[in-house]
């Protein structure tokens, strides 16, 4: 299961489990201190809307400032939550954080269409986090399309009862609810209907080499084209190159999401390239 997380991450290799093992041990008993200690952070990476080439929205991922470690990405603290429960408060952490940067944009005429924050399969267990949902958009006042959920395929397959339920009520609120790295997993396409998603997002690792590889393409291409048949906005993430993103033009995936635009930015550099951007159009 040989997986590129990318810079800054870790691979995950025959030692993983040792790995996760050590993180456990080391991260595990500060992590509990983190959110209350204000020592997790949201990061935001633009999305672009293809055919306007304007600001979609973006998606909010947490960074965690270790005072002795430094910058902690997910991939090694998120296996560590889910293990230790902490990732129910990290999740509600995450949804009202971004909550209320959304609202202080509003205020600061910086225009954020949407924010989407990811959530673990953990939090759709939960009967109560629908309203905890819609009580937020409350407090912070703003319109449920302003918000989408994002969750991975392991979601789908643990799709109990109650998973179902908990997505419908947050869907019924008027949420966006996005299917993050399809493409990995190993989701059925029947389930992709019966769930009420808005939005799916093909995994970067068919973007990665998308120039050379033509298998990539057509699955990206057949991915694009169902999605598109059930009303739903296509979303590639890990567009790292001009040839990268020139192909899915062509292709029409309606937004776009990689390092060529942005990386993950904490707030307020976000703001300056959204102004920076602004006075490059006008
Ligand atoms: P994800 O939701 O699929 O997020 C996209 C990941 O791809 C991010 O890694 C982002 O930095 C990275 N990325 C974006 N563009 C590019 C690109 O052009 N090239 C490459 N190589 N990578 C790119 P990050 O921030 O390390 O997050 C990793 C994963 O951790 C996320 O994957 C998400 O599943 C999870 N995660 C992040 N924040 C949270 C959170 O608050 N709660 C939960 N439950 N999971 C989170
Ligand atoms: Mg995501
Ligand atoms: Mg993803
Ligand atoms: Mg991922």
């Amino acid at each position: 299961q040989a997986k590129n997380e990318g810079r800054g991450t870790y691979k995950f290799a025959d030692s993983s489990k040792n790995r996760l093992a050590q993180d456990r041990l080391l991260l595990g008993s500060a992590l509990h201190e983190t959110v209350s200690k204000g020592l997790l952070h949201l990061y935001y990476q633009p999305q672009i809307d293809t055919m306007t080439g304007e600001l979609y929205g973006v998606e909010a991922l947490a960074r965690w400032h270790h005072p002795h470690l430094g910058n902690i990405f997910p991939s090694r603290f998120i296996a560590v939550a889910e293990e230790t429960g902490q990732i129910a408060a990290i999740g509600r952490w995450s949804l009202q954080e971004a909550c209320r940067q959304m609202a202080q944009w509003d205020r600061e005429g910086i225009h954020v269409p949407t924010v989407a924050v990811n959530l673990s399969a953990a939090h759709f267990g939960d009967h109560s986090v629908p309203e905890y949902i819609a009580g937020l958009l409350r407090t912070y006042d703003l319109t449920p399309d302003r918000l989408t959920v994002e969750i991975t395929e392991n979601v789908m397959m643990e799709s109990g009862k109650t998973t179902h339920d908990v997505l419908q009520a947050i869907r019924n609120i008027g949420v966006g609810l996005s299917m993050d790295d399809f493409g990995t997993g190993y989701s059925s396409l029947s389930r992709l209907t019966r769930l009420p998603l808005t939005e799916i997002k093909i995994d970067r690792s068919f973007i990665n080499d998308f120039e050379h590889d033509t298998n990539a393409q057509a699955v990206t291409t057949a991915v694009i084209g169902i999605g598109n048949r059930l009303g739903m906005t296509v979303v590639t993430e890990g567009v790292e190159t001009v040839q990268q993103r020139q192909l899915l033009e062509d292709l029409k995936c309606d937004v776009m999401q990689g390092y060529l635009f942005a990386k993950p930015l904490p707030a307020d550099e976000l703001e300056k390239w959204i102004r920076t951007r602004e006075a490059g159009e006008a």
